[in-house]
């Protein structure tokens, strides 16, 4: 290790540490006492965004919090740029799920703040403004929508969605007048698409591969393809105990065929990143001494590309036509949501490529989002990237979720070197 190497280390081994210790206040704030519960517009929420805000105005940014609860603070251009002192938008979001980890989306909003944090200590100036977003809603688990907030910044939210109501019966619309919000200045909130140079987006990678391939950083070219179906089969009750074998129309049996068909025909296809997930399952009348009579059944399928999906799911249909008839059941076939993949940003990608590759010493790896982030909201904004961070197994959404101090770190310098490259992508226009 030369000399630089070593300082590099101990400087990224400090940021580690600050960012463990702003995780760590983050976590301390949740609804449960000895779980992590923290949902969009609530008074953790408000807490939480509170404290990052104070962080904000401590690393000397313009702090606000917007119509829909992001808190957001700016840095000022520091120097003139080619194309007219954009804004580079770099955020995640501060809820999180029920009993959640405490990295995901709060370690984007960490890291964010302490790269401006570095860059501002290091004397660096910038030919663009950096601004910071904590988003409250990435999660979608207090109201049935997801991506309230960033969708309000990137001027695609649907107004519609504020008469969304909770479990309590509290609207979208009072959930945000009596968080200090304002329903009606929103559509105000949105970012104009010719002052945004871009949207970066540092998180949790939520799956293996970097562990596998002992990596701390990552650079995603895009959010998979998705989409969700509900399948019903009916077949026909009887008694368990004097209908026949062969006389059986057992809407279970049938659903379990097509739950294997399907595995096979998403294990086929290794090229897309294809994967289908059957994760609800209900039998009706589900009783133990009665042949089931309905089933009904969740799928999620996604895969690097739109048509990928599209033919998976063309095939795992034709399936289950075939199914419904050898089984002699009625089965129907519903698609309930679809979303386009979300490609990264070709300009976004290389100066990850390149702030990623510096802190490993080696070219990163590109992976595809199988999860939904922020980023399907920013999308539609600007170009967009995103940087993966190493997680322990591979967990999120689970108190288990761990990222390390030193991954932290190099999450932090990954960024910063980020930014650099995009301030160099500026100088050379
Ligand atoms: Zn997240």
């Amino acid at each position: 290790m030369t000399d630089t190497q070593t300082t590099n280390a101990a400087t990224m081994r400090a940021m580690g540490e600050r960012a463990q210790q702003k995780i760590d206040a983050l976590a301390a704030i949740s609804a449960d006492p000895d779980r992590l519960t923290r949902l969009y517009l609530t008074p953790e929420h408000k807490r939480a965004a509170k404290l990052v805000g104070s962080w904000m105005d401590e690393a000397g940014l313009s702090v606000r919090m917007d119509a829909a609860g992001t808190m957001r603070g700016v840095l000022p251009p520091g120097r003139p740029g080619r194309s007219g002192n954009k804004t580079l938008l770099i955020g995640s979001h501060i809820d999180t799920v029920i009993d959640g980890g405490r990295y995901d989306g709060n370690l984007g909003v960490v890291v964010g703040l302490l790269a401006v944090e570095a860059l501002k200590a290091r004397g660096e100036t910038l030919p663009f403004a950096v601004e910071i977003l904590a988003f409250g809603d990435e999660e979608g688990v207090r109201y049935p929508v997801t991506l309230t907030s960033s969708a309000v910044a990137a001027g695609v939210f649907d107004p519609a969605t504020l008469d969304q109501k909770d479990r309590s019966g509290t609207t979208l619309r009072d959930a945000l007048v009596a968080f200090g919000g304002d329903p009606a200045a929103l559509a105000g909130e949105a970012f104009q698409p010719s002052s945004v140079l871009g949207y970066l987006e540092v998180h949790i990678e939520q799956g293996p591969v970097l562990e596998r391939i002992n990596a701390p950083l990552g650079v995603v070219t895009a959010i998979a393809s998705q989409s969700r179906h509900r399948i019903r089969i009916r077949g026909e009750a009887g008694h368990a105990g004097t209908v026949p074998m062969a006389m059986r129309r057992d809407a279970l049996v049938a659903a379990s065929e097509l739950i294997v068909g399907i595995e096979a025909i998403a294990r086929k296809d290794r090229k897309n990143a294809l994967v289908a997930t059957v994760g609800e399952i209900e039998a009706l009348p589900g009783a133990s001494n009665v042949i089931p009579a309905e089933v009904r059944l969740s799928l999620d399928v996604r895969a690097a590309s739109d048509e990928a999906r599209r033919e998976a799911v063309a095939a795992i249909l034709s399936l289950a036509r075939k199914t419904e008839a050898v089984r002699q059941v009625a089965l129907t076939f519903e698609t309930v949501l679809e979303k386009p993949v979300a490609a990264c940003g070709r300009r976004m990608m290389a100066a990850i490529q390149e702030g990623a590759s510096r802190v490993m010493g080696k070219p990163a790896q590109t992976l595809l989002s199988g999860a939904g982030h922020d980023g399907l909201s920013m999308v539609r904004l600007c170009e967009y990237g995103m940087i993966f961070v190493r997680c322990r197994g591979g967990i999120s959404h689970n108190p288990a979720e761990f990222v390390t101090i030193d991954d932290m770190g190099a999450a932090v310098e990954g960024l910063v070197e980020t930014i650099l490259a995009l301030a160099r992508q500026e100088d050379d226009q």
